[in-house]
Parts: C-alpha cells; sequence; structure tokens
C-alpha cells in the first residue's frame, strides 16, 4: 500500500487527486505496484515555461499498468500550477520564488510553503528523485542533466539512473538550495534534474523523449519488465559556468548550441538603443555552449550563456 497525505492507494491500484500545501493543489497521479519495489517521485514544471516534461508524465500515468509494476509511482504533473496560468518562464508568481533555489522552503511565502511540502511530504517516500525541466521561453537548450555531486554514494547512484536515460550530457551540481540539489546534496536521495525541449514550445518529439527516458529509468530502476535498448554514450562535466548580462541592453549571441568554446572565444555581445556595443562577452574556459539565451533583451542579472567544462 501507498500512503501519502492521507491519500491511500492499494497494491495494484491507481489514484488521480490533487496534493500540496494548503491552497495549492497539483495535479498528481499515484500508482502503487502489484508487487514491491522502489518508489520513484517525478515532477514536471516546476518551471512553469519549460512544457516538453508535462506530457511525458501525463502519458505515463495513463499507460502504466499498476498490475504489472513493481514499487510505486508519484507523479507531479504540474507543480508550478500559478505560473503556468500566468503565462510565465519559470517562477512562482505570488512571490517571484524559484522552486529550483528556495528550498528547504518554509512557511512564509507560496513557493516557500510548496518546498516544505515537498521535503516534509514527498521526498521522505522516495528511493529516487526526477525532476524535469527545459530550456524558458527565451532559450536554445541541448539535452542534459544535472546529478547530485556532493556525497560520492548519492553521486553514483544518481550516475546510475542517468546512465538509464537516453540524454548525453551529465552535469555534476553541488546546489543544496534548488529540488534536485535539496532532495540529492542535503537529503541524499539519488535524484536527477532532466533538461529537454525550449523556447516556451510544446514539440511531441521532446515530449516522446521524455516518455521514452522515463520508461527506460523504470525498467533500471527494476520497476517495469523488459530489456534493456541502446541509449547515448554519457559525457560527464564537472560543472557548468553561468554567463549572467552585466546591464540591460539588446544581445547578440554569438555562439550555436553544443559549439566547442576556447578560452577568449566571442559568445556574444550588448548593445544600447543607439546600436552603440556595451560589452564582449568571452568563455573564461575550455567547455561547450549548453544553452543559450536567444531573445533580443539582455537583463541585468539573467543569464546569457551557460556552457560546460570538462570534468576535471
Ligand atoms: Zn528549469
Amino acid at each position: 500500500m501507498l500512503e501519502i497525505c492521507g491519500k491511500r492507494v492499494e497494491a495494484g491500484k491507481a489514484l488521480q487527486c490533487e496534493l500540496g500545501p494548503e491552497g495549492y493543489p497539483m495535479p498528481v497521479t499515484l500508482i502503487c505496484g502489484a508487487k514491491p519495489g522502489k518508489t520513484l517521485v517525478v515532477t514536471a514544471q516546476i518551471h512553469s515555461g519549460e512544457y516538453a516534461g508535462t506530457p511525458a508524465v501525463i502519458r505515463l500515468a495513463e499507460e502504466t499498468d499498476p498490475g504489472c509494476l513493481s514499487g510505486n509511482l508519484i507523479l507531479f504533473h504540474l507543480v508550478n500550477v500559478t505560473g503556468f496560468y500566468e503565462g510565465l518562464n519559470a517562477y512562482i508568481p505570488e512571490d517571484h520564488g524559484n522552486l529550483n533555489g528556495c528550498y528547504p522552503g518554509g512557511e512564509n511565502s507560496v513557493s516557500g510553503r510548496i518546498a516544505a511540502f515537498f521535503v516534509r511530504e514527498v521526498f521522505p517516500h522516495a528511493d529516487a528523485l526526477l525532476d524535469l525541466h527545459g530550456g524558458g521561453m527565451n532559450e536554445k537548450l541541448a539535452p542534459c542533466l544535472f546529478f547530485p555531486g556532493v556525497d560520492e554514494k548519492v553521486r553514483a547512484a544518481s550516475l546510475e539512473i542517468a546512465s538509464y536515460a537516453d540524454i548525453p550530457d551529465c552535469i555534476i551540481s553541488r546546489s543544496v538550495s534548488g529540488e534536485v540539489g535539496y532532495a540529492g546534496n542535503v537529503m541524499g536521495i539519488p535524484s536527477l534534474l532532466l533538461e529537454r525541449g525550449y523556447g516556451g514550445l510544446n514539440r511531441k518529439e521532446w515530449s516522446d523523449a521524455y516518455y521514452r527516458d522515463l520508461c527506460l529509468i523504470l525498467r533500471g530502476l527494476g520497476m517495469t519488465d523488459g530489456m534493456p535498448e541502446p541509449v547515448c554514450e554519457k559525457n560527464v562535466y564537472d560543472r557548468a559556468v553561468y554567463l549572467s548580462a552585466g546591464e540591460n541592453g539588446l544581445w547578440f549571441p554569438a555562439v550555436e548550441l553544443g559549439q566547442r568554446l576556447k578560452p577568449g572565444d566571442l559568445l556574444g555581445h550588448t548593445e544600447d538603443f543607439w546600436g552603440r556595443k556595451l560589452r564582449e562577452y568571452r568563455a573564461e574556459a575550455a567547455g561547450k555552449v549548453q544553452y543559450f539565451r536567444f531573445a533580443m533583451n539582455a537583463v541585468k542579472g539573467h543569464n546569457l550563456v551557460t556552457y560546460v567544462l570538462d570534468a576535471e
């Protein structure tokens, strides 16, 4: 039996309902497999404009037969519900909180209460956690994933889960304030933050790829039967460099996804509205372009280019 937040699901059954902190219901599917096994928690759209995970989670909820499942699935189809309906890129509109930066949360804000809800009510059930993201509405992104790197055992277990997915670029995260950062680096739960799709688009190919990743991971965790399928080789990167805008202006990127960088390579430049160059942005180290802003506006402090550095 799976019991969470007062909901009970018998072995071999599923339940669709809403769960969340007081006043913030989120659509959820709970599946209790007929056989014992691991409990996997999946969250989609903690950033409300990163759509590709939600159709994949909806499909997984529809197509998983509880009678053939070993263990439990706790699926959050959409976390940032209010941001979704306001058409926002990422943050919780009530307080501009970032669910990938406000953990472990608290009771004084909506985003804090959502984070605290996951810490208190959801993560204690989890043997593993997958958090589905994508590039933002103003970004292009090459598929990648972040995994916790603080504790050696958690790091190895997370990387093993990553090995089942068909995503090539795996980046170590030492965050303790994001959802996966807190669950992995503080609570010790093997976790992945996965990234597919971008630009505020809901493309079927991205959701289909996410659905396949989820199926591959379920099989890898021994929760479903079937033979493993071939997946891409993995590249492990020690860290990502997040280049942000030094001031407001017009942004002209000079990179493409996957482009290899040498120290000093031009990443893009900004201009003012009179066409005068404000600043050139250059790579500080060798690496590869993982995602970048394509929107025209450079906003002080907001991300322009993210590139990954090779593991040492
Ligand atoms: Zn995100």
